[in-house]
């Protein structure tokens, strides 16, 4: 199916009923889907407005997209949408935005760690107003004291040295109105740090703190080096400090190579001292050389960033959406899946 096509349209697909939507990425998530699927199902059936379910796959390759699949045929609540290989979470993320169909749409983990029951707290927000509800980590059980700390630190950096202000701790959890989906739909830069352009589009802001759960199956799709690349990505996406700062080096480098070269003249004119000088002129050579790289390294690093804005990819492709009757924004069926779990 064709993802253009399928993106909500008010001339194709009339106004929007939809009151909830609630958007979940999923990478390799077989062994959570039933108890993500009976637990969020019971807290928004509860709520008993219209909603529908978004459940992106992002390429898995252990059942989750038959299972969604499965899902969207028996609960007329389920929207699956399947993407055509591993886009990565902030792709996945932006798919399901762009195919929500919600008043507000409330974006999560699909492990279970930001817990489905705080929905109705977030609605309330909403209700009062808010047009982006964060919820922010209290504490966050069953995550490593260096992800904390790295995550901790990465983000207090992000703030100081680029024009977006991420509240801490927060992370994709959060509820948005349409509005704001709207506005983040319009971005269409094709690095997408999530975290960044929804701290980017402002808009009033309320948030809401929560104790992060452990994950409920299945393991952390982020290692250490993924982690590394998205903070690595979120920092040249939203700052180009880093440049003023080789530029800075690069200014002391210079006047530091002014100052000492002066200080060679005077040694060889008045002191007469002309040959020595090698160690200082292999540490000289070096430095320079290092600094030099370092820097370039830097500016291709950007320049890449250019150079993969100016491809105009899509940031996604769609391999197949499936929604049981036209209109997503029915009220939904009774979930025929248990919700003991
Ligand atoms: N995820 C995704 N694509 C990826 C990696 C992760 O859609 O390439 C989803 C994953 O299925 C989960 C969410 O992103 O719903 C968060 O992933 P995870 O729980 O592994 O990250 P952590 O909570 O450990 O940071
Ligand atoms: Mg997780």
């Amino acid at each position: 199916m064709n993802a253009l096509f399928d993106k909500w349209d008010p001339e194709i697909q009339g106004e929007r009923t939809t009151e909830l939507s609630v958007l979940i990425p999923l990478y390799n998530e077989y062994e959570v889907i039933q108890i993500m699927y009976a637990r969020v199902t019971s807290v928004l059936v509860s709520l008993g407005i219209s909603y529908e379910l978004v459940l992106i796959d992002d390429g898995s390759r252990d059942g989750t997209p038959e299972m969604i699949n499965r899902l969207a045929e028996e609960d007329s609540a389920v929207t699956a949408i399947l993407l055509s290989r591993n886009f990565g979470k902030e792709a996945a993320l932006t798919a399901g935005l762009e195919h929500a169909a919600g008043n507000a749409v409330v974006i999560m983990d699909a492990d279970m760690q930001d817990p489905p029951e705080l929905i109705p707290d977030m609605l309330r927000a909403w209700k009062e107003g808010a047009d982006v509800v964060c919820m922010r980590r209290r504490s966050r059980a069953g995550e490593s004291w260096f992800k904390r700390y790295s995550a901790h630190c990465f983000y207090r950096l992000l703030n100081g040295i680029s024009d977006v202000d991420i509240p801490p701790d927060t992370g994709d959890f959060r509820l948005l109105s349409r509005k704001a989906v709207n506005a983040l739909n319009k971005l269409n830069e094709r690095n997408r740090y999530m975290k960044g352009l929804f701290a980017w589009i402002g808009m009033s802001t309320t948030v809401i703190e929560y104790d992060r759960m452990p994950r409920a199956a299945g393991v952390t799709k982020w290692g250490h080096l993924a982690l590394f690349n998205l903070a690595f990505q979120g920092i040249t996406s939203f700052s180009t400090v880093p440049l003023r700062l080789a530029m800075a080096g690069g200014l002391l480098t210079a006047l530091f190579g002014v100052l000492f070269t002066l200080w060679i003249v005077v040694k060889a004119l008045v002191l007469g001292d002309p040959v020595q000088g090698y160690p200082s002129l292999i540490s000289m050579i070096a430095i320079l050389g290092g600094v030099q790289l370092l820097s370039i390294g830097l500016l291709g690093e950007y320049l890449g960033r250019t150079y993969y804005e100016a491809k105009q990819r899509p940031v996604y492709l769609v391999r197949e959406v499936m929604r049981r009757g036209k209109n997503a924004g029915q009220p939904a069926d009774i979930p025929s899946v248990t919700t003991e779990a």
